[in-house]
């Protein structure tokens, strides 16, 4: 490291907003001067992720441990792993993705060439939020410079000890003339937002995620919106409960629930509904043991704002697995609630926590029409052992991604685009789509010189007409 890296790191320098404006005038000067745009660049600094990433796994598994009780297990699964595979898989597809993409010419065009010819698009800006805190930045910093643009990457500060790392360790490994951090709360990411950038990647809830869409339309820049919602689980009437049960509580219980393509709430029939009940408890009993609230590989909810705010939802229903919490430590147990209203609380807001309503629905037409009649969710699931309801479910109900016989999965296929619709968020990233999506894909047409044939320029005749048809 250089001394003004020594510094940063010795005094935990951030940079202050009133330096914003000669942040962004610094990034768009190394713009300008194509440093991002060589391949070798690139990549050298997705490699520099990586070894940022393996260089430190101790210390990021340190600073989760302390923000979200992240066990070590879930830090290599649900961060690390997914980074480590994304960087490989773009690195090795790099350079076709960047090369141009010839497309075909009409007649009228003739003699001419035309292709898509992806450029980057400036200075992008990544905001975090805390659930997944180094998946969620450099999930999108890795397209962002395989791209080609600068960056500048907020932590969310709700996980102040994971944002404060990134802080120290992303100038020690990326290139600082390309990628700054900035940490901060409210005050500065409203101060931040009022730069102007060239795209802006928010993840979060979709309170915030308006109030980054009025910032950037001052300056129209495009949006990508990482959001959540309620991701429901449907258990078809020839499902398998035991393997249903397996999947579905895992994916609710890593993390501690705050996972926002976790299922937020199952239907189920009301003859299997006891069944599944059982069954899940097997296998929280199988994963956690006896002292599920104390155990070593379950997380904590992040704060004491969020424990309240799951704890109240407990009241929603009838708690037939757990409902035990440690206000000082910030646990919730794995919850299950039937007898829920569906206009309850719990079944309004993202739940965001490890608490599982199990409503009741006659069959797969009256699981859909209810998914259908709320807002688009991040994810939806369905458990089945028919190809039919399969194919109904697929065709039927708009999600951001969906899961059949699993859930939470599809993340780690780098082929498949990521990404919310409706009130779930807009943009899509991972793999080739992300570094679509983090660049121009810019038209061109090139022109042989000659010949020159005549026919749209004046004067018009008939035969011309004739000719352009
Ligand atoms: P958060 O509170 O960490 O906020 C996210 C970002 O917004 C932070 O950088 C924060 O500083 C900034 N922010 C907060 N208030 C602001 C304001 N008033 N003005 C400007 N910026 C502000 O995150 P959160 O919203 O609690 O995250 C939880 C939500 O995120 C859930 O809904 C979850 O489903 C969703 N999420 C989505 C994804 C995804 O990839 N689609 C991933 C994780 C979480």
């Amino acid at each position: 490291p250089n001394p003004e890296q020594r510094l940063r790191k010795d005094s935990k320098m951030t940079i202050a907003p009133e330096h914003y404006p000669a942040m962004l005038a610094e990034l768009r000067q190394t713009f300008a001067s194509g440093l991002t745009r060589d391949l070798a660049w690139r990549d050298a600094q997705l490699e520099a992720m990586g070894k940022l990433l393996s260089d430190n796994e101790e210390a990021i598994g340190r600073v989760l441990a302390e923000d979200l009780g992240k066990p070590p297990q879930e830090v290599l699964l649900g961060e690390l792993a997914l980074l480590f595979s994304g960087i490989r898989h773009t690195r090795k597809h790099l350079k076709r993705w960047a090369r141009p993409r010839k497309v075909s010419t009409p007649a009228v065009g003739q003699p001419g060439r035309s292709w898509v010819q992806p450029e980057p698009l400036g200075v992008v800006l990544i905001l975090g939020a805390w659930n997944y805190p180094f998946q969620l930045i450099f999930g999108p910093l890795m397209p962002a410079l395989a791209a080609g643009n600068c960056v500048v990457v907020k932590p969310s500060e709700i996980a102040p000890k994971s944002s404060a790392l990134m802080a120290e360790l992303i100038p020690l490994y990326l290139d600082q003339r390309a990628v700054k951090v900035v940490e901060g709360a409210v005050d500065e990411t409203t101060e931040l937002l009022k730069q102007r950038f060239d795209h802006i990647i928010y993840t979060g809830g979709a309170a915030v995620g308006k109030i980054v869409m009025r910032a950037a339309s001052e300056h129209l820049t495009p949006v990508t919106l990482e959001l959540g919602g309620k991701s429901p689980c449907v258990i078809d009437r020839d499902a398998d409960l035991a393997l249903a049960a397996r999947r579905l509580i895992w994916g609710k219980c890593i993390n501690a629930g705050q996972s926002c393509i976790a299922p937020d709430y199952v239907l189920v029939s009301p003859e299997q509904r006891d069944d599944l009940v059982a069954a899940i408890d097997a296998e929280l009993d199988k994963m956690y043991g006896e002292d599920r609230l104390g155990s070593a590989d379950y997380a904590n909810i992040i704060n004491a704002r969020h424990f309240q705010r799951v704890r109240e939802l407990l009241d929603d229903g009838k708690v037939v697995i757990g409902g035990g919490v440690d206000e000082a430590r910030n646990r919730i147990e794995p919850t299950v609630l039937v007898d829920v209203a569906p206009d309850a609380p719990v079944m309004r807001e993202e739940i965001f926590g490890p608490v599982l309503p199990i409503l009741t629905v006659n069959d797969l037409d009256e699981a859909m029409a209810f998914i259908l009649e709320r807002d688009k969710p991040l994810a939806a699931y369905l458990f089945t052992r028919s190809k039919d309801s399969e194919q109904r479910f697929v065709e039927t109900v708009s999600s951001g991604n969906m899961c059949i016989n699993d859930v939470i999965m599809f993340m780690a296929v780098h082929e498949l685009p990521f990404g919310g619709v409706g009130m779930s968020g807009m943009g899509q990233y991972h793999g080739k789509v992300g570094f679509d999506r983090l660049s121009h894909l810019k038209a061109v047409m090139s022109r042989a010189r000659t010949p020159e044939p005549p026919v749209r320029f004046a004067p018009y005749s008939e035969l011309k007409m004739k000719l352009l048809r």
